[in-house]
């Protein structure tokens, strides 16, 4: 029995949660994907599953009513996160103000998991992007637990996270006490690719990995690093997709996501959480007088009366900085809010090359070689230039004699 079609499955784990003999489990197929798996010598068609699913119900959704600049009024939180640190200055305010708080951190195997807590300290782990897919297991039973003690909840994930937590509200008739916020996500690579390319890179460098980062923002985050570091937090790592990491390769170019990703049923203009934030692109195109760069800046888009209140209560309260812009402005630049991403058109031989040798980093290599290697050579040249382009502004600033006398002493 299939409880939704598979390439809308988004391996949000409702149906595990629901099945009231526990007979549904993930399982990880010939691609490298986890999708539940039903036992069905335990599964007594009761047809819970199939009711609950996101992916065959109609989720409500929210036109966009206000979008905002923003940013995190604290530098440091700024610069910790993907974009402008809302999220951060998000789970701030609603523990101070007696919420718990609901979001993704990566644990000490490298997979990416859901929390909730109450405890400032614990939110630090939730900043940045962790590109793979997110295992929500426990969250809604707990999310359930807290409601039954009138407990308030801010919830931050993915849309189709999002849309999942709200099939629970409903459920559970818990609607009133959940914030909804979604991060707008073009899509997630499977968890089994990021800990196959891990192991890669830790046997070809010799070291274990404790901590990694998919926008280290010890260069920045707008820069993409990927990064791993030993026990120490030395960095042994670093490689972006400039610099032929296969792993951000295949997520950033759209050949290694989920299969539901490519047909998301939340890419659109209206949204399903009562705020949605993101990367600020189209910054200035509509309203062109901004006196601000887009770097750690995130569009904040409020689509529910809820979201409006707990928004200009984190603007009162100096957690964040905001200016209004043109509802339209996120509109023509972010893709997502349009159509799901497309297919990379060499996709599907990577995924036959996976089947066959079951080796994230051998089969993206294999495939995508020739692009490897003219990734690789676009670099060098254009490393070239910056030389070339150092070494005028040299001779410009410095007369010839003295240039000669270092050459003759770092010689
Ligand atoms: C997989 C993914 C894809 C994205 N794709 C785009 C895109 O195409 N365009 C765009 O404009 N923005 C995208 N974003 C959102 C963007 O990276 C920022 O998260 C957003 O701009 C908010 O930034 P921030 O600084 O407020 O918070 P951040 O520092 O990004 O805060 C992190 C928040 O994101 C949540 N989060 C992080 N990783 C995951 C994960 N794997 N699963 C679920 N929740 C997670 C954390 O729980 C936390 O609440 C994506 C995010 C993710 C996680
Ligand atoms: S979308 Fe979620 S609820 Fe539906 S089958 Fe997949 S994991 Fe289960
Ligand atoms: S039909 Fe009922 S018992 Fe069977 S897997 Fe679904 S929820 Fe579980
Ligand atoms: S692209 Fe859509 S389906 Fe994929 S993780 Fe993002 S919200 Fe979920």
């Amino acid at each position: 029995m299939d409880i939704c079609k598979k390439e809308l499955c988004t391996g949000c784990g409702l149906c595990e949660y629901v099945c009231p003999q526990q007979c549904i489990s993930k399982v990880i197929g010939k691609e490298g994907v986890a999708y539940p798996y039903i036992d069905e010598n335990i599964c007594i068609s009761c047809g819970k599953c199939q009711k609950l699913c996101p992916a065959n119900n109609k989720i409500e959704t929210h036109e966009i009513k206000e979008v905002y600049a923003g940013w995190h009024t604290e530098e440091e939180q700024r610069r910790k996160s993907a974009s402008g640190g809302i999220a951060f200055a998000l789970y701030q305010y609603a523990i101070e103000h007696g919420l718990y708080v609901c979001g993704c951190y990566m644990n000490a195997e490298h997979k990416a998991k859901f929390s909730i807590t109450n405890v400032r300290k614990e939110i630090d782990k939730f900043a940045n992007s962790k590109y793979v897919w997110s295992d929500l297991t426990g969250v809604y039973r707990r999310i359930k637990e807290l409601v039954s003690k009138e407990e308030k909840i801010l919830f931050i994930g993915t849309p189709c996270q999002v849309a999942a937590v709200k099939q629970l509200a409903e459920n559970i008739r818990a609607e009133d006490s959940i914030v909804l916020v979604e991060v707008l996500c073009h899509g997630m690579a499977p968890e089994e690719y990021l800990l196959q390319h891990i192991k890669k890179v830790e046997q070809n460098k010799k070291k274990k990995a404790f901590y990694i980062k998919f926008r280290d923002e010890k260069f920045g985050t707008s820069k993409y690093y990927f990064t791993m570091s030993d026990k120490q937090g030395n960095i042994f790592y670093k490689k972006n997709v400039q610099d032929n990491d296969v792993y951000q390769f295949g997520f950033h170019k759209n050949v290694s996501l989920r299969e539901n990703c490519y047909n998301c049923r939340y890419a659109k203009q209206e949204r399903v959480a009562d705020i949605a934030l993101s990367d600020y692109y189209g910054l200035g195109t509509c309203q062109p007088k901004v006196s601000y760069g887009s770097e750690n800046v995130s569009c904040i888009m409020i689509n529910t009366q809820k979201g409006k209140e707990f928004f200009e209560d984190l603007v009162m309260n100096k957690y964040i900085y905001a200016d209004k812009r043109p509802v339209e402005e996120p509109f023509n630049a972010q893709g997502t809010l349009k159509r799901p991403i497309k297919k990379n058109a060499k996709r599907e031989e990577f995924l036959r090359k996976y089947r066959e040798c079951q080796n994230f980093d051998q089969a993206m290599e294999e495939v995508f070689h020739k692009d490897l290697v003219k990734n690789h050579v676009r670099v060098c040249l254009h490393t070239h230039e910056l030389f070339e382009f150092s070494r005028r502004v040299l001779k410009k600033i410095f007369p010839e004699k003295i240039i000669n006398k270092v050459k003759k002493y770092t010689r």
